[in-house]
């Protein structure tokens, strides 16, 4: 006595209520499963509770896989814009913060009830606190046990996302069908995620912790510009987040603190006009002054500037401007807002999420191994893709 249902989302986070509505539209018959007691959590705490629902400068670049030109189809095919249509279509006022990222006026649980508002609107039908109990392939589709009892569809839609923040119901869940149906699965690990220092480094940048600044911020050939913000137990702030993507264990980022400045030449100029200066006081004309005198502790250099030679300025305007250092470790999946790596996207057909060697199967979201940066590429991802299994299933 199964419940029959054309398709069957499981997850249902940005992607999966985003791919449940398109196939509603489309005039499928749809169940959406969470095993939460609401759906579209991580859509309520997004943005500091305003959602910073897409970016308008979203293209393949701002996001991280083993193939990464997997997501360039889906990106073209539903864009931000295409998005920003349906939250005004809804009347949800937005505004651009900075850098192409849109945010909404108000709550985020906007997003929230225009996503199953649609999928309401379509017939859909959204089940929650249920799980998942076991996922089986039949001739012509699947046999899906839930807590609530047996159900069966033809097409299967794996949206349950990937395993930040396990507080808010995040699972390996997706990982474990793909297994389960012999598809390969990349590496996953916690990004957009502070990092943290060892205890000695810990120890000196104790009195820094609550300091932000300005910095330009690479991990390999990548930069950020962005804020900087120190942590009792290491590096936080958006430049830190967008470089722990790119971070790996035992790698070192380069720190440049006043970006655009030469302080190299300030320190001289210092020197030439009022030697007595300390070169600390120097410093914090550019980096707060906290900061100044830790860079200037490390160096060694305390003292007034017309004691050392050029040497000496361009050792201390080295560590203001590549500051190497080398993370421990991250804060971890507690507190990573996305997940890196995923369901390879070799196993995945890129204009429908559906494997390859499973019809009828498809992984959408963050579940899959495509990572945005920071500033609504994920929520992007997630609605390019669901889309795009959306018109499919
Ligand atoms: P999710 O939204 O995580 O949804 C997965 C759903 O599956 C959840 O409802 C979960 O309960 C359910 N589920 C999991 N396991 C199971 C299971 N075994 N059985 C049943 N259900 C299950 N991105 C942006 O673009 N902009 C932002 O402003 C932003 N802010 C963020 C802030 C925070 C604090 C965090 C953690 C993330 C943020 N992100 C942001 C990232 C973004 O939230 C995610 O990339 C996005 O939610 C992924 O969508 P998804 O649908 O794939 O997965």
């Amino acid at each position: 006595k199964s419940r029959n249902f054309d398709v069957v989302v499981l997850g249902a986070g940005a992607a999966g209520l985003f791919c449940a509505a398109e196939a509603g539209r489309r005039g499928r018959r749809v169940l959406v499963v969470d095993h939460a007691r609401a759906p579209g959590e991580k859509i309520r705490i997004s943005g500091g509770g305003r959602c910073n629902f897409t970016n308008i400068h979203a293209s393949p670049g701002n996001f991280l896989s083993a193939n990464p030109h997997f997501c360039i189809s889906a990106l073209k095919r539903f864009t931000a814009a295409d998005f920003v249509a349906r939250v005004d279509a809804r009347g949800i006022a937005w505004h651009e913060k900075k850098l192409g990222q849109l945010f909404c006026d108000g709550p985020a649980t906007q997003i929230v009830a225009m996503l199953t508002d649609d999928l309401a609107g379509t017939g859909g039908t959204l089940e929650l606190a249920t799980s998942v109990e076991d996922v089986a392939r039949r001739p012509d589709g699947f046999d899906i046990r839930l807590s609530s009892g047996p159900v069966a569809c033809s097409s299967l839609v794996i949206a349950t996302g990937g395993k930040s923040i396990p507080r808010m119901g995040a699972t390996g869940f997706a990982y474990r069908v793909a297994e389960q149906f012999g598809l390969a699965v990349t590496e996953t690990r916690p990004g957009l995620v502070p990092l943290t220092f060892e205890p000695n480094l810990r120890e000196r940048i104790a009195p820094l912790a609550g300091v932000s600044a300005d910095a330009r911020v690479s991990g390999g050939d990548t930069a950020f510009d962005e804020a900087l913000l120190f942590t009792h137990r290491g590096l936080s702030g958006p430049a830190i987040l967008q470089v722990s993507s790119y971070w790996r264990e035992g790698d070192a980022i380069a720190v440049d603190l006043a970006p655009g400045i030469d302080i190299f030449a300030e320190l001289r100029a210092a020197r030439r006009s009022s030697g007595r200066q300390e070169a600390q006081t120097v410093l914090s004309r550019y980096l707060p002054r906290a900061l100044a005198q830790f860079v200037v502790a490390e160096a060694g250099m305390a003292g007034p500037v017309a004691e050392r030679n050029d040497a000496a300025l361009r050792r201390l305007a080295e560590l203001v401007h590549d500051w190497q250092v080398k993370p421990a470790g991250s804060e971890g999946y507690r507190t990573a807002e996305v997940t890196l790596g995923g369901v390879d996207t070799a196993g995945l057909d890129q204009k429908t999420m559906e494997a390859k060697s499973v019809p009828g199967l498809h992984f959408i979201g963050e579940a899959v191994d495509v990572t945005g940066w920071l500033g609504g590429y994920n929520f992007q991802w997630a609605w390019s893709s669901g889309w795009a299994a959306g018109q499919a299933v």
